[in-house]
């Protein structure tokens, strides 16, 4: 009955109501306060030390069990921001529906967030047609705050005082179990907020986790309400998982969910070609060894090895209909990133950069004279050479090309020219192997 009541609740996503309390004692996980950075140790002890109850939260929590180190520390707590920018020496207040307080040490960030609620009243808290949560910010309790986040996984608080972990919805069985589980009712779940079920394929495949059977099996028929997201969170959202470290097995998630009809609807095509599936895996691969290594990773590059088999088709046909290259080659970018932008849009600020990588592509082929020079002191050489390298991977251009290239950068400037290729001669094979 009890039981019934409370799924009542959760279900219908206006109230929210905690699960049963599990104090997870210091004898029973493995975290210690050490494992904190020393700025979110220090924001929740000064916080703890004025009277207000705080915790590590989320994504934190849920890592450091799982022995992986945080990207970040978030920290929530009963003081009001105002409290908390009075506390905290180094911190300022950002947002405005809902503030937050973002503490600052030298080379770190912690956010701290007041425990929010689910407000009753209509005022505060608005859906949209679809029971997509609109507007709501309200301060609540530490129960209502874990029944606000998505996965049981993601809603622990550590408190790093007491070393303990305080579970409202067992979230520390599912991490045990490997499962991902929404909390409350999962439609209802993913109605509210529908960038939860691309949340839901991201942290199944960065932790390597199962998704639950009630968590999953709404996923196909919900996968529509993502065309309800505003654009540039959907795009934010998408580029959290391109950029997860897995973005390989995110891909492949999401294929087999449905859900990247609204997003890429491309990728189909270009992966029903052995070569285009060859070239996207090996962008994926390299994108998520580079995150591994902690290199940089650019969104621009990415789109452009995502979109590069939708633009040579386009391209090839504007130049059978007799269209000249180079003209036919920035029309063709047009219209994919026209296209693309339909579904999942790629703001406009990255176009410049996924352009200049796709035209410096036909300058590769051009080793004779001083075309070579000039590509090499192009300011976006690397980037190109590096696009080039995947397309020599999956056969798409002759691998003595790319070596060419790659040696071709390697040499001294005065031996640069015994490399250039005579304008009548064909190309001549390296045997040297490509550095990586
Ligand atoms: P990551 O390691 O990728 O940052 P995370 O769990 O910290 O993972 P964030 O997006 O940083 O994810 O969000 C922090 C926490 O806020 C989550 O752990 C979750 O508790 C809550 N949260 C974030 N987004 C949502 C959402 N759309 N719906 C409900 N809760 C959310
Ligand atoms: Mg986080």
């Amino acid at each position: 009955m009890i039981r019934k009541f409370i799924h009542s609740m959760l279900g219908s996503g206006k109230k929210s109501a905690a699960g049963k309390l599990r104090v997870i004692p210091a004898s029973a996980h493995n975290i210690r306060p050490e494992d904190l950075s020393d700025c979110a140790l220090r924001v929740v002890r000064t916080l703890h030390e004025a009277g207000f109850k705080t915790y590590v939260v989320g994504g934190a929590v849920r890592d450091l069990l799982l022995e992986i180190s945080p990207k970040d520390f978030d920290v929530a707590t009963n003081a009001t921001p105002d409290e908390v920018r009075r506390l905290i020496r180094r911190s300022r207040i950002i947002g405005r529906r809902f503030q937050i307080v973002h503490a600052i040490c030298h080379d770190e960030v912690v956010e701290v967030s007041t425990f929010r609620g689910t407000a009753n009243d209509d005022d505060k808290q608005q859906t949209d047609e679809h029971g997509r949560i609109t507007r709501d910010n309200v301060f609540g309790s530490i129960e209502e705050d874990a029944a606000r986040r998505d996965f049981t996984i993601n809603a622990l608080f550590y408190d790093p005082i007491r070393n303990e972990i305080l579970d409202y919805f067992n979230g520390v069985a599912d991490i045990r179990a490997r499962r991902l589980r929404m909390i409350g009712d999962p439609p209802t779940r993913y109605r509210e907020d529908p960038v939860r079920l691309l949340r839901a394929v991201r942290f199944s495949a960065k932790l390597g986790f199962d998704l639950d059977k009630t968590t999953r099996a709404p996923v196909k028929k919900m996968a529509d309400l993502l065309l309800n997201v505003p654009e540039s969170r959907l795009f934010e959202e998408v580029l959290k998982l391109l950029l997860s470290g897995h973005a390989l097995s995110c891909i492949e998630r999401l294929r087999a969910e449905g859900l990247h009809h609204d997003l890429l609807p491309l990728l189909d095509g270009i992966l029903a070609l052995p070569q285009g599936k060859k070239f996207i895996e090996q962008a994926l691969e390299n994108t998520d060894q580079r995150i591994r290594d902690e290199k940089p990773v650019s969104p621009g590059f990415l789109f452009a090895a995502l979109l590069w088999y939708p633009l040579i088709e386009n391209w090839t046909a504007r130049k059978a209909a007799n269209e000249r290259p180079m003209p036919a080659l920035f029309e063709a970018m047009t219209d994919v990133l026209e296209a693309q932008r339909k579904s999942l849009a790629i703001p406009r600020r990255l176009d410049a950069v996924i352009k200049e990588i796709w035209a410096l592509q036909p300058r590769f082929d051009q080793r004779s004279g001083q075309r070579p020079v000039r590509l090499l002191e192009h300011p976006r050489f690397r980037a190109a050479y590096d696009f080039m390298l995947l397309r020599a991977d999956s056969g798409e251009v002759d691998q003595s090309v790319a070596d060419w290239w790659t040696d071709f950068q390697q040499v001294d400037v005065e031996d640069r020219e015994s490399l250039l290729v005579e304008e009548t001669k064909p190309a001549p094979r390296t045997r040297r192997r490509r550095r990586r």
